[in-house]
C-alpha cells in the first residue's frame, strides 16, 4: 500500500492493521474492552452444557476467532494506566457514593434523609514544605519571615514567594535535611490502619457523646461509610470521607431523633482527636486539619451537595500516588530509584521506604514493594457493609447483563438450565503495532454516546 508522506507513522501503522483479514473482529473486541488501552490477550474456551442431560449446547474457541484470541479489558483503576477502565472505574464509583447518599441501586431513598457528612482527614506535618496560599481570592506569600532565620543547614526557614496552585514547588520540603522523612513514611505506611481505628473508636464516642451504654446505641444507631486516600502534594495520604448515621439495621430506617447531623461531627472531631498508633519509637495520630461539612441534598446552606461529594470522591478514586510525583508501578531494585523522573522529595520518600525495610521493626509493612506508593499500602477506596452497594456488584450487573444479552443471540437456554466450563490462558497484553489508534478512536465513540445518552435522560427528567 502506498500512503502519503505526510501522513503520521501511527496513522500508517493504524492502516496496515485496518487492512489485516481480522481487522473487523479485533476492532468488535476492542470496542467491548471499551477502547481498554492495555486489554488483555486471553487463550481458551467455553463449553455450554445442558445442565440435566450434559449435551454440549454451545462451544466457543478463541482458535476459531480470526484474531486467535480473546481481547478483555485490563480493568485497572489508575487513570495514567487505562482511560478507558479508569472512566468505567470512576462511573461505579460515583454510583457507589451517590446512591449512599441519595438512594437506589437497592439502597432506599429515604437515605437521603439521614445525618451525613463528608469529611477529610489529614496527615500531622513532617517539616514546612512550600504551599499555595489563599485569601479571598488572592495568592498570598508561602511562608513569610520578618527574621530571615536559616535552619541548621543554613537554608532559609521562610519563603516569600507566592506559589500558584499549579506550581511543581508546592508540597516540597523547604529543607529536605530538616525534613522527618521517616515521620512521613511511617504516617503513610499506618494511614489504613489509624483510618480502621477511627471506625472501631466512633462508636463508643457516640455513646458517651448520648450519655448511653454501648449496647444501647446498637440498638439506635449504626455508622456507614465510604473513604477514598488521595495523595497530597507532599506525598502524604489523606482520606475523603462520607459518614452516614443509619438505623440499627442500616439504611432502611432513619437513626433515632438524638442522633443529628452535629452530634455526628463532634464525634468524629473527638475520636479523629483521640485516636492513635503506637509504634515502637512514635505514635501515628491524625493531623490537626480536619474538615467536616454537612452534606444536603441541595447546594444551599453552608455544606456540600451530594452530587458533588460523589463526584469529587470518584475523581479520586482513580487517582494513584502520581499526583504526589511520584511513579505508577513498583520498584523492584534500590539502583533504580536514583534514574526514576520523580521529584526530589518523592525519592527521598522512595530511599526510606527502601532503607526502613530493612529494619526488623518494620518488615511487615512491606515498604519495599510499597516504595513507589510512598509507603501507603492500603486500598484506595472502602466502605462499610452497610453503606451501599458494592464495586463488585457493579461489575458483576454489568457482567451478567452483558452475558444475557449474548445468550438471547446464540438462543441458548437460560442460565438455570445450563453449566458453562471455561478455561482461560494469558497470551500477552497491551496493544500492538496500529493498534493503539484504533482503541482512542473506540473511546472516543464510546465518550461521545455516553454524552448522548446522558443528555437524552436529562430531557427526558
Ligand atoms: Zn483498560
Ligand atoms: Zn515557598
Ligand atoms: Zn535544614
Amino acid at each position: 500500500m502506498t500512503v502519503s508522506p505526510t501522513f503520521s507513522a501511527d496513522i500508517v501503522a493504524a492502516m496496515e492493521r485496518a487492512a489485516m483479514p481480522d481487522f473487523a473482529r479485533w476492532q468488535r473486541m476492542v470496542y467491548a474492552t471499551g477502547g481498554c488501552a492495555q486489554p488483555v490477550r486471553l487463550h481458551g474456551e467455553r463449553l455450554t452444557l445442558d445442565s440435566r442431560t450434559g449435551e454440549v449446547l454451545d462451544v466457543y474457541r478463541t482458535a476459531d476467532e480470526p484474531t486467535g484470541y480473546l481481547l478483555t479489558a485490563c480493568g485497572n483503576r489508575r487513570a495514567s494506566r487505562c482511560p478507558a477502565c479508569s472512566a468505567v472505574y470512576k462511573d461505579d464509583a460515583y454510583h457507589m457514593i451517590i446512591s449512599g447518599l441519595r438512594g437506589g441501586k437497592g439502597v432506599p431513598e429515604e437515605v437521603s434523609g439521614h445525618p451525613r457528612v463528608f469529611a477529610t482527614f489529614t496527615a500531622p506535618s513532617f517539616g514546612a514544605v512550600h504551599a499555595h496560599r489563599e485569601q479571598t481570592g488572592k495568592t498570598r506569600p508561602c511562608r513569610p519571615r520578618r527574621d530571615h532565620p536559616v535552619c541548621p543547614h543554613g537554608r532559609p526557614e521562610g519563603c516569600g514567594r507566592r506559589h500558584d496552585r499549579d506550581d511543581p514547588q508546592v508540597g516540597q520540603p523547604l529543607c529536605v535535611d530538616c525534613y522527618d522523612y521517616i515521620g512521613a513514611v511511617l504516617w503513610n505506611a499506618h494511614a489504613g490502619a489509624l483510618w480502621r481505628e477511627f471506625t472501631k473508636a466512633m462508636p463508643s464516642v457516640l455513646a458517651r457523646l448520648l450519655g448511653i451504654s454501648r449496647g444501647e446505641l446498637r440498638r439506635m444507631v449504626r455508622l456507614s461509610y465510604a473513604k477514598v486516600a488521595e495523595y497530597q502534594a507532599r506525598g502524604l495520604v489523606h482520606f475523603h470521607a462520607v459518614i452516614r448515621l443509619d438505623g440499627p439495621d442500616g439504611p432502611t430506617a432513619p437513626p433515632s431523633d438524638r442522633c443529628t447531623v452535629e452530634l455526628l461531627e463532634r464525634a468524629i472531631r473527638q475520636t479523629a482527636g483521640r485516636v492513635h498508633l503506637d509504634l515502637t519509637q512514635e505514635s501515628v495520630r491524625w493531623g490537626d486539619q480536619l474538615d467536616v461539612r454537612p452534606i444536603y441534598v441541595a447546594t444551599e446552606l453552608d455544606g456540600v451537595s451530594d452530587q458533588r461529594v460523589a463526584a469529587y470522591v470518584a475523581k479520586y478514586a482513580t487517582k494513584g500516588a502520581e499526583s504526589a510525583g511520584t511513579v505508577d508501578r513498583p520498584i523492584r531494585q534500590p539502583w533504580e530509584i536514583a534514574r526514576l523522573t520523580v521529584t526530589e522529595h518523592a525519592r527521598r520518600m522512595i530511599y526510606t521506604c527502601f532503607s526502613l525495610a530493612e529494619l526488623a521493626d518494620y518488615k511487615s509493612l512491606r515498604l519495599r514493594q510499597w516504595a513507589h506508593m510512598l509507603g501507603y499500602r492500603g486500598h484506595f477506596s472502602t466502605k462499610s457493609r452497610h453503606y451501599s452497594i458494592r464495586l463488585g456488584d457493579l461489575r458483576q450487573a454489568r457482567a451478567d447483563y452483558r452475558a444475557e444479552h449474548a445468550r438471547l443471540l446464540s438462543g441458548l437456554p437460560s442460565p438455570a438450565e445450563t453449566v458453562t466450563v471455561a478455561e482461560w490462558r494469558y497470551a500477552g497484553s497491551g496493544l500492538r503495532n496500529g493498534e493503539p489508534f484504533w482503541a482512542r478512536l473506540a473511546r472516543q465513540q464510546i465518550a461521545i454516546a455516553r454524552r448522548i445518552a446522558r443528555e437524552r435522560d436529562k430531557q427526558i427528567a
